[in-house]
């Protein structure tokens, strides 16, 4: 195990979700520590890190993630609509035809047959494979999907794989 003096372990960095699980700010174990006494925030263990933070009259476990005994305005999360940015996002700006850097969004089933503007019918491509695909369904047009599209996933994964 890492040891870290007691000024390393304040300056850690916490993510604050509200009651929901949506992410709020990052803060400091510093001011989590402050969260968790004042009874307004839980630590939750997300993994096995924690970081114990000891004085004479008291001990709290601070972890990674804290979570507010608050709702705050944002209640549920969704994944919003699909823009084109958050296309390119999720799909990490690479086309999903080829793998090559992707500036353009397409529609797996032709908008122009009625396929729709949903997480799972839209996918990032490089302006070649969105022209050479055409009016065509992968099927059609012998150009398989490198991956699924899915709607993106709650943001308490993304926060989880960044610790
Ligand atoms: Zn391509």
């Amino acid at each position: 195990m890492r040891h870290f003096t007691v000024q390393q372990i304040l300056d850690q960095k916490v993510e604050v979700l509200n009651r929901h699980w949506l992410p709020v700010k990052t803060t400091t174990v510093r001011e989590a520590v402050c969260l968790i006494v004042a009874g307004k925030a839980d630590a939750v263990a997300v993994d096995e890190r924690t970081f114990p933070v000891r004085s004479v009259r008291l001990t709290v476990e601070v972890t990674p993630f804290v979570v507010l005994r608050d709702a705050g305005p944002q209640k549920h999360w969704k994944p919003g609509q699909p823009s084109r940015r958050r296309i390119l996002d999720r799909d990490g700006h690479t086309c999903q035809y080829c793998g090559v850097r992707a500036t353009t969004i397409d529609h797996v089933f032709p908008a122009s047959r009625g396929g729709g503007n949903t997480w799972t019918n839209l996918v990032a491509a490089c302006e070649r494979c969105n022209t050479l695909k055409g009016d065509r369904t992968p099927e059609e047009a012998d150009m398989p999907l490198r991956c699924t599209p899915k709607p993106p996933a709650h943001p308490i994964y993304k926060l989880a794989q960044q610790h």
